[in-house]
Formats: C-alpha cells, structure tokens, sequence
C-alpha cells in the first residue's frame, strides 16, 4: 500500500462545529472531500476550542496537556479530540485561549494572541502525537503565523524538516493588524529585510504570504486579481513577486445541503427534468411577502451580506435607472433583497422599499430557510461585489435554477458565462462596480427572459454545472504532492 500523506489543516473555524462565514464552510468540506478522493491520504483538522462549541453534539475526547514557549515562560496548551464523518478533528484550547471569548471580536490584540497561541500550539500538538505531518495548510491570517514559524524552524527541526507549507487566502483585505506584541511573546521576529513593505512586516497574513510555499486563492481569476493595484491592498508588488507560487482552486459548494430536489425549506421541491415545478416557489415568495402574484413579472432577489464589498450600494440607482430606461419590454419587475451588516447600507435597501412600495421588498435579517426559498423561487440573482474571491450564491442560484447577474471579478468571473459568450452561457456579467452597467445588464436579463425558450436554456445549464468539492480536493491532491515531492528534493 502506498504510504499515507499526511495533512494537517488549520483553519479558525469549520462547518458544522463553528461557522461564521465562508472559511468555515471551505474548512467543514475540503478535508473531507480530500479523504473521499484519496485513500492513501491522512487529513487531519484542528481548529480553537471555543466556548461557543456545543459539546453535546459532538463526542469529544480529551487528548494531551502540554505547554509551549511565550515570553519568557511556557504557557499551557490542551488538546481534544472528535471525529467527523471518519475525519479526525483537533480542539485546541488553553490558558490564552478564553472560552467565553466571541470568535472574532473588534479588539486586534487579544484576537492576534488567542489566533498566535492557536497557530503555535497546533504545530506543537502534531510533535505531541508523534505525527510528522507532509504539508501544513492553513488558511487566512488566524493560522498564517503557523506557517511562518514553521518557516523559521524547519531549517533546524528534524520533526518539521521535510513539511512543506500552503497558505489558503480567502479575504486579502483582513492581515490582522495590531499585532506586533503577539508576535514578540511567542518569540517570532518581525520580517525585516524582507520583500514586503514596511507596514506589513509584523502582520500574520503577509508573513505567511512572504514564507509559505505555495498560496491558494478560493477561485483562479482572484489569484491574478491580487497582483494588481485595484485588489492587492498595497501588497501587490510584493505578491508579483512570488507570482509562480499563487494559484487558485475553486471552492465547491455542498451540493448535498444545497438540493432543491430534496431541500426541506422549499414549497415545492423541483429538478433540472422538471423545471416547471419550480414557478410554485416563485407564487408562494409573491405571496408571502405581498408582492402582485404573477409569473410573468421577473424577480430579483439578492441574498448578501450588506457590505461595500458586495455592491450594495449599487443598487438603489441601478433600480431608478431602470425604471427610466426606455424599452420596448414589460417592465413590472419585482425585487426581494435579504442581508444584514453595515447600519447605513440597511437603512438604504430599506428605504427602496419605501420608494418602490409595489416592486421591492427588503428583509434585514439573516435567514437560511427564507435565503433557500429565495434561490428556489426568484429569477435572477444580482451580486454586484466589488471584490469576490470565490462567492458561493452565484453558485447555489445556479443550482436552484436562479439566473446570475454578476461583476466580472474573482470566482464569479470564473463560473458565471455571460449570455453572450457562447453555448455554455448560465448567466450575465458586467464589468464597471457603476449603477449604470447593473442598470443595464439587468436590462439585457430582462429582455432575454421575455423569451422563456432562451431563459430555460439559461437555467438548465447552470443547473447541470458541476460545482462539487471532488473538483476542488483533486486538484489539491495534485498541488500536494507536487510540493512533497518538491521539498524532499530540498
Ligand atoms: P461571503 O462569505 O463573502 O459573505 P459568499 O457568497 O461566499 O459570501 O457566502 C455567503 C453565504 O451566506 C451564502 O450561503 C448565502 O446564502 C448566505 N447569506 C448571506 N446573507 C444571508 C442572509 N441575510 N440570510 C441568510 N443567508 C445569508
């Protein structure tokens, strides 16, 4: 039998044992898809032991106590155990680790020492077991700090000589500032000297950017994006700079949980072979939220966190601008908008309801069962982002028979095909962050959707794209064993 190799992924949180956003979806379904895909490999997951985890749900076992260097003492670290679905899963708590903290909270330095404690005790717990792993993967700047320690010890240490590194980036932006201390307690020297600028140089993200060996953007075109003065916040002469070691992998989505031949929140369940089923979801939205029940009139809908990042502000004018744009179409389209976040951006979808009293209905709040009848019932998906670096709602529309408008950037540039671009077109792109070009590529959707033959065409092909996590973990088996086999060289 061939040797097993062996991973240990870091991540701050993973679905379903903590979950805040889509890291913890990729974290909750790679490790898993990469056991189904391999039988020879040996994927192990650690994450915080927070508070916030329902012990009771889970058979949790204690593992090890054991200590590791900070300032100039030691500091205790204990490790737990459960098993998922056959994945071993580590918990990892300790003495700075509080846990009653919230996962994230706004205050940088303790967030930057509980994540630093995490990176460097997670490392160690693998030295406690006697398991020398093949490739370290952590992901974002929580567990960045892991790798570039790693970095700084392994030309020393045996047990971590041959362990290559894999930086998994999913939000540029977030580098976890403030924290210098953190690092200077656990004796890791800022990055002086080094390619990245100055400001960066005692921040975990660059740092694990500057030493893992390979990066991983969550879509391909993000890779490339980073390298750039629009999307590589400040860092992105410094990334060209290793630009033969960043690729991207799409992330898949969880296409068990997001069914609509089997999902239980819907009205009315429905499949590609019988689409028609699918109009019951859309009269029963109509219904519920007092909009005129009429199959002809398009809806829109948009399911988003109510951030900068994902365009919302674009909205409210491209509606104006389409109300006034001249054409020969129907234009008694309906909009349901669901999100919560930024205060001001929710007091401007709330008051287009105001404005658009018959059209538009906003829902601030955050809710799964209403997001799913929304994919199963509305006709197109707008998802303006800025910056997306995967984005999974384009992907569930898709499979819900939702159609896309989307920004051309990032993962939805990379899985939504515009109308216009051939036979394998799911949706509809633009490229300006402007209310004009989503005025008028709403406006393009529109008059594509009066003509239902083109527009169940549309539908069905999304329906059929295949955007399982086997896709994904295959191609990190490959980028894995490409870096084993790499370092052994070494
Ligand atoms: P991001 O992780 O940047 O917020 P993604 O597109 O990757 O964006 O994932 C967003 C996920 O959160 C999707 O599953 C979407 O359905 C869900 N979501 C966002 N806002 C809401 C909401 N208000 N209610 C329910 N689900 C939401």
């Amino acid at each position: 039998m061939k040797k097993p190799l062996r991973v240990l992924f870091l991540a701050s949180e993973a679905d379903p044992i903590v979950k805040i956003g889509g890291l913890g979806d990729v974290a909750g379904s790679l490790p898993l898809a990469l056991r189904q895909v391999s039988d020879t490999i040996d994927v192990r997951l650690a994450i915080p032991f927070y508070g916030q985890i329902n012990q009771r749900e889970y058979s949790i076992e204690k593992l090890c106590t054991y200590t590791i260097p900070y300032q100039k003492g030691k500091v205790t670290a204990e490790a737990y155990t459960l098993v998922l679905d056959g994945l071993t899963v580590y918990l990892i708590g300790g003495d700075l680790f509080p846990s009653d903290a919230p996962i994230y909270t706004t205050d940088h330095y303790a967030d930057g020492l509980k994540f630093a404690f995490f990176s460097m005790a997670a490392l160690e717990l693998a030295r406690q077991q006697h398991w020398a792993p093949h490739i370290v993967h952590a992901n974002d700047w929580h567990t960045s700090l892991a790798i570039y320690s790693l970095s700084l010890k392994r030309k020393v240490d045996a047990f971590y000589h041959r362990t290559a590194t894999v930086l998994g980036l999913h939000n540029l932006p977030y580098m976890g500032s403030g924290m210098g201390r953190a690092l200077s307690a656990f004796m890791l020297p800022k990055a002086r000297d080094s390619a990245l600028p100055w400001w960066a140089q005692d921040m975990p993200l660059p740092l694990g950017l500057l030493s893992a060996d390979h990066i991983v953007t969550v879509s391909p075109t993000y890779a490339q994006e980073i390298l750039t003065p629009e999307f590589g916040v400040g860092l992105q002469s410094f990334l060209r700079s290793r630009a033969s070691d960043i690729s991207g992998i799409l992330n898949g989505l969880d296409i068990e949980s997001w069914n609509p031949r089997t999902d239980q929140a819907l009205v009315q369940n429905f499949s590609q072979q019988n689409l028609k089923e699918r109009g019951a979801n859309k009269a029963a939205l109509q219904s519920e939220f007092g909009l005129e029940q009429t199959s002809r009139a398009p809806l829109f809908a948009m399911v988003s966190r109510l951030d900068r990042q994902k365009g919302v502000d674009l909205v409210p004018e491209a509606f104006r601008q389409l109300m006034i744009t001249p054409t020969n179409m129907d234009q008694s389209w309906q909009a349901i908008i669901l999100g919560t976040g930024d205060p001001d951006l929710e007091r401007s979808i709330l008051g287009l309801q105001k404005e658009f009293p018959r059209r538009v209905r906003s829902v601030i709040r955050f809710d799964a069962a209403l997001s799913r009848r929304i994919y199963a019932g509305a006709d197109i998906l707008l998802i303006p982002s800025r910056y997306e670096p995967c984005g999974l709602t384009q992907m569930i529309a898709m499979r819900y028979g939702c159609v896309p408008v989307a920004r051309a950037t990032g993962g939805l540039k990379d899985t939504v095909v515009d109308f216009t671009q051939s036979a394998d077109s799911v949706g509809f792109l633009f490229d300006d962050a402007s209310p004009g070009a989503l005025a008028e590529t709403l406006g393009r959707a529109l008059q594509v959707y009066q003509d239902q033959t083109s527009w169940q065409n549309l539908q069905q092909r999304g329906m059929e794209r295949d955007f399982s996590w086997t896709r994904s973990a295959r191609q990190y088996l490959e980028l894995y064993s490409d870096l084993v086999s790499r370092r052994s060289k070494r």
